[in-house]
């Protein structure tokens, strides 16, 4: 990994987040690709910087990401909410698209790693129709676990991606992508979670109204309810925390 330089950023409960839209996100990973090397890119969510609170692996890994984007209108709430600047959320799945585009333009070889068997595969076909030329390098489910690695390894250094886009949800996708990425020289990986299962059509998105006013997470909560206690952690427990950790750091006065 090469290290990030962004000036831009918002740090949340010690998390850097970087405060670029998706015009800006595209244009730094199309120079990571011509800048050589392997990069990582993080699509941030509440729930990541929650976990990192409990997860030092994961928390060093969110901190040597090459690029950390906004992926959660929590967090552009909560830098503001602290006198921070995130301006633009950059929604996984919109980026999987704009990256499928700057494949068709480039070239760039594109692989979708994870998921449930075939959401990959049809996540993929969802691209080829949308965006004529995106290159797809493979697709295979797979899975996050230490013993499948090998198999994915193997795939993937056949494959020769320029772009690999993993979905096994977080913690998993990213320390999947840092265990593997370095070894295998990719250029570009980054942790997409539910991303394909949208692509392909097996999980509905929000309506655009509810994803403008924020509340995409509220549309998952009446579609999935299962998932309570996730929303429930980024809803109430991320401002929470931010909120006390701010005001400790202004009783000591050194508000970030
Ligand atoms: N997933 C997987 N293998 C696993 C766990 C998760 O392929 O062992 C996939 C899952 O099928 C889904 C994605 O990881 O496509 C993550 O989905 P989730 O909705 O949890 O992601 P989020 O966007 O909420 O992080």
């Amino acid at each position: 990994m090469s290290g990030r330089s962004s000036p831009a950023h918002a740090r949340l409960l010690g998390v850097r987040i970087d405060d670029v839209d998706m015009d800006e996100a595209v244009a730094r990973i199309e120079a990571m690709l011509r800048a050589g090397g392997t990069h990582h890119v993080v699509t941030v969510n509440p729930e990541f910087v929650m976990t990192a609170q409990r997860h030092p692996i994961f928390r060093e890994v969110l901190c040597r990401a090459d690029l950390a984007v906004p992926d959660g209108t929590g967090l552009l709430l909560a830098a503001r909410l602290t006198g921070q600047r995130l301006r633009r959320r950059v929604p996984g799945v919109e980026l999987c698209e704009r990256l499928a585009a700057l494949s068709a333009r480039t070239g760039a070889r594109l692989f979708l790693l994870g998921a449930a068997p075939g959401i990959a595969e049809a996540a993929a076909a969802t691209l080829q129709q949308r965006f004529p030329g995106v290159v797809i390098a493979g697709c295979y489910a797979g899975s996050p676990r230490p013993e499948d690695e090998a198999t994915i390894r193997a795939r993937l250094r056949q494959a020769r991606p320029d772009i690999l886009l993993v979905a096994y949800g977080s913690p998993a996708q990213d320390l999947w992508i840092a265990r593997n990425q370095p070894e295998l020289g990719i250029p570009v990986a980054l942790g997409v979670g539910g991303s394909f299962d949208y692509l392909s059509g097996a999980v509905p998105r929000a309506p655009r109204l509810m994803r403008r006013l924020g509340l995409e997470w509220f549309y998952r909560l009446l579609r999935q309810p299962w998932r309570w206690q996730r929303i429930w952690t980024a809803v109430v427990r991320f401002p929470l925390a931010v909120l006390r950790e701010h005001c400790r750091a202004r009783r000591h006065g050194s508000v970030q």
